[in-house]
């Protein structure tokens, strides 16, 4: 069953805004950041996905925005600096990336065939490490 484990690896889909970065104010916040934003970044959730990508080195792990790739690069390179993540459009052409079992977290309801975790919903921790 070579290669299996592989292919049922767990995907990772995370939001910019309202979920990686948290604003001051409530509503809808497009391009927040380079904008000048008032914002925080969700610690927590920043946590986890550097402790998933830790124990899940080869799994795709992708920060997607409805703004397009290019500010999902931005986000993903001052909320998880260094972190090896794929910067994604996040369209009905990307949400077929999506599997049942796959982890999406998004302040939003989004049309994806796995659960959507909300930003404060879903959290990982490192997996213990195992002897040497
Ligand atoms: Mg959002």
């Amino acid at each position: 069953m070579k290669g299996v484990g592989r292919a049922m690896s767990k995907r990772l889909f995370v939001d910019c805004d309202g979920t990686l970065i948290l604003y001051d104010r409530d509503g809808a916040h497009p391009g927040g950041v380079p904008k000048g934003e008032p914002h925080a970044y969700n610690r927590p959730l920043i946590d986890s996905v550097r402790a998933f990508i830790h124990d899940h080195p080869y799994a795709l792990v992708a920060v997607w925005s409805g703004g397009g790739a290019s500010y999902a690069r931005v986000i993903a390179d001052v909320a998880l600096p260094g972190m090896n993540v794929a910067a994604l459009v996040k369209a009905e052409e990307t949400f077929d990336l999506v599997r049942s079992w796959d982890i999406v977290v998004d302040d939003q309801p989004i049309a994806v065939p796995a659960r959507v975790f909300r930003p404060d919903e879903w959290t990982y921790e490192r997996r213990a490490a195992q002897g040497g």
